[in-house]
């Protein structure tokens, strides 16, 4: 039996694996490039509904390359679902405004992170990002998701002094407002677990399998959004009731792990990203 606490704030269904970048701290992934028919979408919906319908569109991929974007909007409206989009921010301008206004689309965060393995100029890609803000009525975030860029990159800087003199603000060193409907993160840089040789930490704690799931384009279910090499794979959704997938028993011994404050899979034993459930001080 599913115990009623499984309700996972955050459901990330990969819509497409594929990138039109390629950062460097985001591998490819080996996995065959695919892309997600809205039937599958509507399929994952059906499964995942009684338990969260928070969407991220993402595991690995650039949601906003995929050609049906506005059709899983659409599907996920019409099933009470909230999207959430996290782009790097250089297709932008493939969409009207209506797009950016749909009723489903909660709140959209731009990878500002990925801009110097972006082609355009810091102009170029201003111009975009301020199309969205102008047209979108939704919730927007400004990532840097790695606190030393705005020291190493001055494409970046020159991006925020436009932003800057654009709204009349500076920059703080910490998340922080632009107005009400506008925000800037920032996080320490993660790296995805792939190297299983090194850091095999034992001991600690991790809260992300409390906190969502993940479906991958072909259908695999994975624990968290940072099994991008699909590691962990719980079972394929479309072979097999979301619910009983829940029951997995390597999934739940790495439950009971984490309670104990025991690290079993190697996935999560080279995985850094736990780190962003614990207060850590800032190295800005
Ligand atoms: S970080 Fe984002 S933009 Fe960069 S390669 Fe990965 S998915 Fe693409
Ligand atoms: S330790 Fe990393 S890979 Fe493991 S569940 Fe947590 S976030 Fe996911």
């Amino acid at each position: 039996m599913i115990k009623k606490s499984y309700l996972y704030k955050k459901f990330y269904i990969e819509i497409t694996n594929q990138c039109n970048l390629n950062c460097d701290f985001c591998h490819n992934t080996k996995r065959p490039l695919a892309m997600l028919l809205p039937r599958g979408f509507q399929y994952i919906l059906n499964e995942i509904k009684p338990f969260g319908n928070n969407l991220y569109l993402h595991v690995k991929g650039e949601p906003l390359l995929h050609p049906k974007l506005k059709e899983f909007l659409d599907i996920a409206a019409a099933n009470n679902c909230q999207v959430n989009l996290v782009t790097n921010g250089s297709l932008l301008d493939n969409y009207q405004s209506d797009f950016f206004n749909h009723p489903a689309l909660k709140k959209i965060s731009i990878s500002l992170h990925s801009l110097d393995f972006n082609r355009l100029s810091e102009t170029e890609y201003f111009k975009k990002i301020i199309l969205l803000i102008n047209h979108s009525k939704c919730y927007l975030e400004l990532r840097i998701w790695d606190y030393n860029l705005l020291n190493q990159s001055s494409k970046l800087r020159k991006f925020v002094a436009l932003i800057e003199e654009y709204f009349q603000i500076n920059f703080l060193n910490e998340n922080f407002k632009i107005n009400s409907r506008i925000s800037v993160s920032y996080e320490r840089k993660f790296i995805w677990p792939t190297n299983f040789e090194n850091n095999q930490l034992k001991y600690g704690r991790c809260l992300a399998y409390k906190l969502m799931l993940a479906v991958l384009v072909d259908g695999n279910v994975v624990p968290c959004c940072l099994d991008g090499e699909a590691n962990l794979v719980l079972g394929n959704i479309f072979e097999t009731k979301i619910s009983q997938i829940m029951l997995n028993s390597r999934y739940q011994k790495m439950i009971a792990g984490f309670k104990n404050n025991q690290i079993v899979e190697p996935l999560c034993q080279n995985c850094d990203y736990r780190l962003r459930f614990e207060k850590t001080p800032r190295n800005i």
